[in-house]
C-alpha cells in the first residue's frame, strides 16, 4: 500500500476561532523547544508581483504575505494553507525560520518556512510567533493603530509592527492609541 503524505503526518495543529483576532491557530498536541509545528507554504511570487496586487495590504492592517527572501514572497491568499491563520503576538511561543538548501549557491526559490517553537507547547494554546513586520513607509500612529495587536499579554505593545521607527512614533506621540 502507498502511504499518503497525509497518514504519515497526522494534523499537529487546527484553525478555530481566536481571542486575540478571526482566526487563530491552536495546537492538538504537545511540541517541544526546536520542534517543528507547521510548514507556511503558498505559492511564490515577486516583490514587484507583491507590490501591484497587494499595494493596499499596508493600508488596510491585513496580509497573507510572507517575505521569504530578496526575491520570493509566499503569497498565502491564494490556496488555503492553515499556516496563514497564525496570529502574531508580544509573546510569541513560535518562531518563522526559512531553511536553505544546503547548497553552496542555494536556489532562492527553494528556500521554505518553518513555523517551529520557541518553548514547549501544550495542547490548546494558540501558537503564536512574531510577524516582524518592517514596512518601507513612514511610520505614524495611525499606522501603528491600522496594524495594533490585541494580544492581550502584559508585555503588548499595542502594534504588531517593531524596531525603530515604531520607538521614534511612539516617542512622539505618546497618545498614538488614541489618534493623536
Ligand atoms: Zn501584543
Amino acid at each position: 500500500m502507498v502511504k499518503t503524505k497525509q497518514a504519515k503526518q497526522p494534523l499537529k495543529v487546527a484553525r478555530r476561532r481566536s481571542k486575540i483576532h478571526g482566526n487563530g491557530v491552536f495546537a492538538l498536541v504537545p511540541f517541544r523547544k526546536g520542534q517543528r509545528i507547521i510548514e507556511y507554504t503558498g505559492p511564490l511570487i515577486s516583490h514587484e508581483q507583491a507590490d501591484e496586487e497587494y499595494s493596499g495590504d499596508i493600508e488596510s492592517g491585513h496580509t497573507f504575505l510572507f517575505t521569504l527572501n530578496e526575491d520570493w514572497v509566499i503569497d498565502a491568499n491564494r490556496g488555503n494553507h492553515v499556516a496563514k491563520w497564525i496570529n502574531t503576538g508580544c509573546e510569541p511561543n513560535a518562531v518563522a525560520y526559512v531553511h536553505s538548501e544546503r547548497k553552496k549557491k542555494p536556489d532562492p526559490k527553494k528556500d521554505r518556512v518553518w513555523i517551529e517553537a520557541l518553548r514547549s507547547i501544550k495542547p490548546g494554546e494558540e501558537i503564536i510567533y512574531d510577524y516582524g513586520f518592517d514596512f518601507e513607509v513612514k511610520y505614524t500612529p495611525k499606522l501603528l493603530r491600522t496594524w495594533a495587536c490585541r494580544c492581550g499579554s502584559p508585555k503588548c505593545t499595542g502594534t504588531m509592527l517593531k524596531g525603530k521607527k515604531v520607538k521614534e512614533v511612539m516617542r512622539k506621540h505618546p497618545n498614538w492609541q488614541k489618534g493623536r
